[in-house]
């Protein structure tokens, strides 16, 4: 895990800017977001979302959102939208919006200059053919036979591929520069390949499609992008990606490497979080459990959150793992804050005060938020009939037992102490009500006479609550690294079981009545829990975002 960087110190990136301003290589900064529109953003993007914004913010520069959907086969407008949704929400707003499919026509006027210079031919080769004589890392790989095509040949043929007279994968257009180059892209990498699919912009004005390596770094160049900033994998691109633009003669834009995101317990190929949606593993992507940005944000994650989190961790040169346990921490602490405070029983049972008035309702002054006091009070209804957790009471109490056992006394929240006096079990042997009394001098929750309890519990008015569906969300992975498996084995196999638990009759407080989805609320001593999109008037829903790391006694 890295070391949490220190507010004053730059991270390489900000060293990188500062001098290329200081010394006049650029006089502002201009970096971009370029998400393929394959899938739904998660929380590896959105590092790069916030360290791209963060970086031109800080310098007084922009960031532009470009769309890298070059691939027609995969990709689709459900997803530019989601994307956009996304960034938003995040709390980041992008200068132009752009589309590599909006710089075709360019880019295949460059490749016919390319062409022209003799530094890029039409290659026949199948695929295979072209694989094999790539050759490997330590041996070099051999010249395709129709290598030294002229200029006028390969500027023939590459008019018709685009003109649709080839088949899918029956010619490629190649740049032309050294079959035995030790780095293995520069081996005459493919810059277009012929595919007869339509275009989610382009519909069928194309039949021939530019590769990333080629599309990538000359979109950067068109939009006078000065740091273009990618994860590591992409280092050993980064020679082709200066090569096009110096054989070009265009803006010089630069590519920088940073370390992606990795955190535990979680998966991020976005062909793994597709799998996991269209097999019915999750909901859909915007399932709780997912990585997703939107199911972050219906899980009950807030913006700050993990903008928090995505500064705490830096910005590394090397790859490296960070414990999932960081960002629900950021989450926790960012909700502390925000979060009302709320009193809900998951699985209840019947609390009876004996000695108090049947007919009486009194009202309890509760505070929204210890952290925020202008978040103020609301009342609680109380009467002699309350739920309470099961698990707050115990027929055979150990001996640091401190929440309701026999002849052991708690306070009630805000409300008063009450003393176990008796239970009722039902004839399978649960505990059905526990009977009480109650101190009317403890009003509020005070203790009378310097008579201390050890126990706080939690309760809600049986007489005055509302019915609530709240589902508990585990890690959806019970392995810390998912995706690394015996052979025979693939990261389904380590999927959590028990991600999900539904509970159908928990009682919450009448203050919820009329929340709305994503209100968010800590239910005093369960966790921080948002409201989820299914809610409704007639039956409220409940997700929990995180558990409280501490409960009142340890406090
Ligand atoms: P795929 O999973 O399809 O290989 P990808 O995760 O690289 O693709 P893109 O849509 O191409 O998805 O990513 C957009 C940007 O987000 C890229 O600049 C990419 O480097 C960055 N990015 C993707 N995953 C991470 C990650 N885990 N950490 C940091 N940045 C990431
Ligand atoms: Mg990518």
């Amino acid at each position: 895990m890295e070391a949490s960087i220190e507010k004053n110190s730059l991270n390489f990136l900000e060293e990188i800017i500062e001098n290329d301003l200081k010394t006049g290589v650029h006089k502002s900064i201009i970096t971009r977001f370029p998400p393929e529109p394959n899938g739904y953003l998660h929380i590896g993007h959105a590092k790069s979302i916030c360290l791209n914004f963060s970086l031109a913010k800080k310098y007084g520069g922009t960031t532009n959102l470009r769309f890298d959907d070059t691939n027609p086969t995969k990709e689709d407008v459900e997803y530019v939208d989601s994307i956009k949704e996304d960034i938003k929400w995040l709390g980041f707003t992008w200068k132009e919006e752009h589309y590599a499919s909006d710089y075709f026509e360019q880019l295949y006027i460059w490749a016919e200059n390319l062409i022209e210079k003799g530094l890029a031919y039409v290659d026949d080769q199948s695929l295979e053919e072209i694989r094999k004589n790539r050759g490997t890392v330590q041996t070099p790989g051999k010249d395709s036979p129709y290598r030294n095509r002229t200029p006028e040949e390969n500027l023939l043929l590459f008019r018709q591929m685009r003109e649709g007279v080839f088949e899918d994968g029956s010619k490629i257009l190649r740049a032309k520069i050294d079959m035995a180059h030790t780095n293995m892209h520069m081996r005459d990498p493919i810059m277009y390949r012929i595919l007869h699919t339509e275009h989610h912009r382009t519909g069928n004005k194309w039949c021939i499609y530019p590769m990333y390596d080629y599309a990538h770094g000359q979109s950067d160049s068109l939009e006078r992008i000065t740091h273009s900033i990618c994860t590591l994998e992409f280092d050993i691109h980064r020679p082709l990606y200066d090569w096009f633009i110096e054989k070009l003669e265009i803006f010089p834009s630069h590519q920088y490497e940073f370390a992606r995101l990795n955190l535990s317990y979680t998966v991020m190929s976005k062909r793994k979080l597709l799998q996991l949606v269209q097999e019915g593993f999750v909901s859909g992507w915007d399932d709780p459990r997912m990585p997703t940005i939107c199911g972050f944000r219906r899980r009950g994650y807030t913006s700050e959150s993990i903008r928090n989190f995505c500064e705490s961790i830096g910005v590394a040169k090397r790859d490296n793992f960070i414990d999932v346990g960081r960002l629900e921490f950021s989450l926790r602490e960012d909700l502390n804050k925000r979060a009302n405070r709320v009193m809900a029983v998951l699985d209840p049972i019947k609390l009876v005060i004996d000695n108090y008035d049947e007919t009486l309702c009194e009202t309890m002054e509760a505070i929204n938020n210890p952290e925020d006091e202008s978040k103020g009070t609301r009342s609680l209804t109380f009467s002699n009939t309350l739920y309470i957790e099961r698990d707050d009471f115990m027929e055979d109490a150990p001996k640091k037992y401190f929440r309701l056992a026999l002849n052991q006394e708690v306070r009630l929240r805000y409300a008063y102490f009450v003393k176990c006096v008796s239970f009722e079990k039902d004839s399978n042997g649960n505990i059905t009500v526990v009977h009480c009394t109650y101190d009317p001098q403890s009003r509020g929750g005070n203790s009378p006479d310097g008579r201390k309890v050890k126990g706080t519990i939690h309760w809600v008015d049986a007489k005055n609550c509302l019915n609530a569906e709240v589902r508990l969300f585990d890690r959806l992975f019970s392995n810390e690294m998912p995706e690394k498996v015996e052979e025979g084995k693939t990261f389904l196999d380590n999927l959590n079981k028990e991600s999900l638990k539904i509970i159908n009759n928990a009682k919450v407080e009448t203050s919820l009545k009329d929340v709305k989805p994503l209100d968010k609320f800590q239910f005093e001593r369960l966790g921080y829990f948002s409201v989820d999109y299914d809610s409704t008037c007639e039956k409220l829903v409940f997700n929990r975002a995180c558990t409280l790391k501490d409960s009142w006694q340890n406090k």
